[in-house]
């Protein structure tokens, strides 16, 4: 499908925006070519992103499991003399949160181990793994759906045909009916500030970093700032986050954050607000900054072995040659689309992390389903208001719909109902019961507006609450609705019964 074959769909970047597009194409009967200049598949999420930064963080239930059943696994931390070596197996944020259970919380549930040590090479070791078989995945998928794969950094000769400089040396001209763009985005530096991926790293040199460094400054509090914090910081690193504003993951809900930062601060995290970093100095042995307050004043200093820039990311259309067929983007780079994801030239699309929207993997791939739904003639939608949004810390922090500060802004008349994990069964049996289940609906109508959970595993239980909204549900409706004794989706339902009623557990 290369060369002078046309094709139906040629997608550029194999992020979870351009595969996942190029996978629904060829399943919709388009001959496809999808064009990667990485060499592997699953873009930033899959390879420096989403899935490398949660290897390490799963259930104190499942390592406990495991502990009492010696299987032997290999997950990067070592139980020493325990008579034989147990070994786990899986990969950053599950790895470190366990290693951090094994040496705080074990003994509280009886599990007596008298010494545990991190295995820092053997947990990325793992990781490495991990994602490397994922990424091979994606091209058996590609296999499988008949999607032709050409790896090679892609750029616009016309509306119809990508010139392909391939990884291999050579060059070769892909020709398409449609162009869906899907190059994603990259790390967003600061002024003044270079990164090295040493000392002074992005999120992808803070997930391969050789060692646990003794002091970890994050500057920026958003979600990939906190995460990667949380990882390092489980692992024995000081950590302390820099931030401009006068919040942490300003998106969150208001009251959720106070609990979540609180939550923070118990690990340990220090937070430095307000607060702006005028100057990096890496001239000595470690990092030294000059920080000053966001409003003006006084200069401090602050040395850190390692410095995590993690001030956001912006979209990537470096060589592209965008300007060779006019295609319009915004002052930030971003690509300009319709709502059906066409550019301003004719038969050129985008998606993904390089036109507005939240940056998250799984917009992405809804923007690539719906695109290619309707270059093939049919009807494709994404609904912005319900992308959810998580936190990957431990406890996790998931949202969908609105804020209660965005309902006020807008003028609605709400209640509110709220259910503490605290008072949830399953959360107390497993002595995991740090966050709350909050639900604003209409006053008048009682339709969930928002949803915001601060739990252990969060993110799962978002979706149940997603869809509640998807389908204009009330807050009765998932108070009548059965929920499984014991489990933490029953803080929703108590929730729920809070927000149009009264709750029964508090
Ligand atoms: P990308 O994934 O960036 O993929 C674009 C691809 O295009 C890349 O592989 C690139 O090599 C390729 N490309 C670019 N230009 C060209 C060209 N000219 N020719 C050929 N190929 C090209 N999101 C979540 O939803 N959940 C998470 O938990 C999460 N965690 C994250 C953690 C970290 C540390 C980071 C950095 C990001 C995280 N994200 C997460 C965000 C998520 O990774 C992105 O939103 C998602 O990858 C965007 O998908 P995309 O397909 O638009 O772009």
């Amino acid at each position: 499908a290369t060369g002078s074959d046309e094709n139906d769909v040629v997608i550029i970047g194999g992020g979870p925006g351009g595969y996942v597009a190029a996978i629904k194409a060829a399943q919709l009967g388009l001959k496809t070519t999808c064009i990667e200049k990485r060499g592997t598949l699953g873009g930033t999420c899959l390879n420096v992103g989403c899935i490398p930064s949660k290897w390490c963080m799963r259930d104190l239930a499942v390592a406990a499991i495991l502990v009492s059943l010696s299987f032997p696994l290999f997950l990067g931390f070592r139980f020493v003399n325990c008579g034989e070596e147990l070994k786990f197996d899986n990969a950053l944020l599950h790895s470190s949160h366990m290693y951090h259970e094994a040496k705080n919380s074990f003994a509280h549930h009886g599990i007596k181990v008298s010494s545990v040590e991190v295995d820092v090479p053997a947990m990325l070791a793992q990781k490495d793994k991990a994602v490397g078989n994922l990424t091979k995945g994606i091209e058996g998928l590609f296999k499988k759906n008949k999607v032709n794969y050409v790896k090679g950094y892609g750029k616009f000769l016309s509306p119809s045909e990508v010139s392909v400089d391939t990884i291999d040396g050579g060059n070769t001209t892909v020709k398409g009916k449609h162009i869906i763009v899907a190059t994603g985005s990259d790390v967003k530096s600061l002024p003044g500030i270079t990164i090295d991926e040493e000392r002074i790293v992005s999120s992808t040199g803070a997930l391969s970093l050789k060692e646990v460094p003794k002091r970890l400054i994050v500057i920026g509090a958003g979600y990939i700032g906190l995460e990667m914090g949380s990882v390092w910081g489980r692992l024995g690193s000081e950590v302390i986050v820099v931030e401009f504003a006068a919040d942490i993951v300003p998106s969150m809900d208001g009251e959720v954050r106070k609990q979540f930062q609180r939550s923070l601060e118990k690990q340990k995290m220090k937070f430095m607000l307000k607060t702006k970093v005028v100057s990096v100095d890496t001239t000595g042995s470690g990092v030294k900054l000059t920080l000053e307050p966001a409003a003006g004043g006084e200069q401090t200093t602050l040395e850190a072995d390692v410095v995590l820039v993690s001030a956001g990311r912006t979209p990537f259309t470096a060589g592209l040659q965008l300007e060779k067929i006019g295609a319009e983007t915004d002052k930030i780079g971003r690509i300009l689309v319709n709502e059906r994801f066409a550019t301003n030239v004719p038969g050129v699309y985008a998606i993904g992390d390089v036109i507005p929207g939240p940056m998250l993997a799984h917009k992405a791939e809804e923007d690539g389903v719906a695109c290619v739904e309707y270059i093939a003639g049919k009807e494709g939608h994404v609904d912005y208001d319900l992308v959810p949004g998580v936190v990957y810390t431990h406890p996790e922090v998931a949202s969908v719909g609105k804020t209660e500060e965005q309902v006020k802004t807008l003028g609605v008349e709400y209640r509110v109902g709220k259910f503490p994990l605290l008072a949830n069964s399953r959360a107390k049996a497993i002595d995991d019961a740090e966050g709350l289940v909050k639900i604003i609906a209409e006053k008048e109508s009682d339709k969930i507006l928002g949803v915001h959970i601060m739990a252990p595993n969060a993110g799962e239980l978002i979706h149940e609450a997603a869809l509640a909204l998807a389908y204009g549900a009330s807050s009765e409706d998932i108070a009548r609705t059965c929920h499984a004794h014991p489990t933490m989706s029953e803080a929703l339902k108590e929730a729920a019964m809070a927000t149009f009623d009264k709750p029964i557990h508090i």
